[in-house]
């Protein structure tokens, strides 16, 4: 009998639509998938080489718990140059992916029944991984006429004292929003009066950003002593597979999460760990061209996507996914099926159009659907071209 964690535990929603997708596609059906949030470029050259001299030079061996020296002071000039966050190699934990680093840190603060607010709509992961720590998620909601963010009203309604942690992530996934400096500072305010809460910042999306500058949350020095900077490589290096992901965080917090991790994982990928040092030691301009695709495709999807009646779409100042509003269609029947949820259209448009998208369900939004653009335009047009055939009958 397997246990009752395991069998609450829900399937990340991205990861089973990618799953219904492939099954089509292996019964001959030309599926386009946009559904995974995955850059579709390969690893820059110079991050390549790295990794192919740090085979040469025999780095084969386990690595500290935390990462390598080396590795964590790139990461303290990299919180420097780029945030303008100090950190000491002592408050930074490299692990197998973001996601890991964000479950570490959420094991280690929370106790079974403390609140999570998590600022809605967010990624799939947070929710499961707080459950697994027996912790309650609760949502904030936003939606499109909000440009998907919270609101410090909103925020100061939500805590209680039961509330330990928020979780927040700008850029977002799925919504693409990005918070301000302001709209941090505002936020930062309420939670001044709450000296309890901590917050993790979820910052992978940083460098896909299409023009409001990045803020980092753990910059507002009243904030410093409880945020968790999350980043990782593999969003803007086009480094998914590597499994990269770091915190910067208060000593104590840093420690535990080398405690929880030297249990289960131990230290990060060697190699991993060496070409790391050098793309975050690269020029930041070395990824522009991923960059300015990403832009353009963007530019391309949201044209396409407002020829569309009934499509909603909001302006995503960052990643790579738009979150249109698709409620108009609730109530409505498309090929014979009535479409009741935003699960029922993102299944319509598999079946029927052949695209694959994620509910915004799985998200805490249940109006929208999630479109992945880091897709070729090629497929970006027939993507979308299919779906207007399909919803303009
Ligand atoms: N946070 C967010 C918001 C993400 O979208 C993802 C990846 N989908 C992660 C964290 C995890 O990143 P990694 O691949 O480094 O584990």
């Amino acid at each position: 009998m397997l246990s009752n964690r395991i069998k609450k535990l829900p399937i990340s929603a991205t990861l089973e639509m990618a799953s219904k997708a492939r099954e089509l596609k292996e019964k001959g059906i030309d599926v386009i998938g946009l559904s995974l949030g995955e850059p579709d470029f390969n690893t820059p050259d110079f991050i390549k080489n790295a990794a192919v001299n740090a085979i040469n030079e025999n780095y084969n061996s386990y690595t500290p718990v935390d990462g390598y020296d080396d590795l964590k002071e790139s990461i303290c000039k990299k919180f420097l140059r780029d945030n303008d966050i100090l950190y000491e190699p002592n408050q930074i934990v490299v692990s197998t992916g973001a996601k890991q680093s964000i479950a570490n840190a959420i094991q280690v603060l929370i106790n079974p029944g403390d609140d999570v607010l998590l600022a809605a709509p967010y990624w799939v992961s947070y929710s499961a991984m707080v459950k697994l720590a027996e912790g309650n998620p609760i949502e904030i909601c936003s939606d499109i006429s909000s440009d998907f963010k919270i609101t410090p009203k909103q925020l100061e309604g939500s805590i209680t004292k039961k509330t330990k942690l928020l979780i927040i992530n700008s850029p977002n996934n799925p919504s693409g929003t990005v918070y301000n400096e302001d709209e941090f500072f505002e936020l930062s305010k309420v939670l001044e009066k709450y000296p309890n809460i901590f917050i993790i910042s979820d910052e992978i999306y940083e460098h896909i950003n299409y023009g409001i500058p990045h803020f980092s949350f753990g910059k507002i020095p009243s904030m410093y002593d409880r945020t968790i900077t999350v980043n990782g490589l593999a969003k803007a290096f086009a480094m998914t597979g590597w499994r990269i992901g770091y915190i910067g965080a208060p000593t104590w917090i840093a420690k535990a999460c080398t405690k929880m991790q030297g249990q289960i994982t131990s230290g990060t990928n060697c190699i991993a760990q060496r070409a790391t040092i050098t793309a975050l030691e690269a020029p930041v301009n070395s990824i522009d061209y991923m960059i300015k695709e990403f832009q353009s495709r963007r530019e391309l999807i949201l044209e396409l996507l407002s020829e569309i009646k009934g499509i909603e779409v909001n302006n995503p100042m960052g990643a790579f996914y738009v979150f249109p509003d698709i409620s108009y269609f609730f109530g409505k029947i498309i090929k014979k099926r009535k479409i009741n949820t935003a699960s029922d259209f993102a299944m319509l448009l598999l079946e029927k159009a052949h695209v694959a998208t994620v509910t915004g369900d799985a998200f805490g939004s249940p109006k929208n659907i999630r479109i992945s653009y880091a897709a070729s335009k090629t497929d970006i047009r027939k993507a979308i071209k299919r779906i207007k055939g399909l919803l303009s009958v």
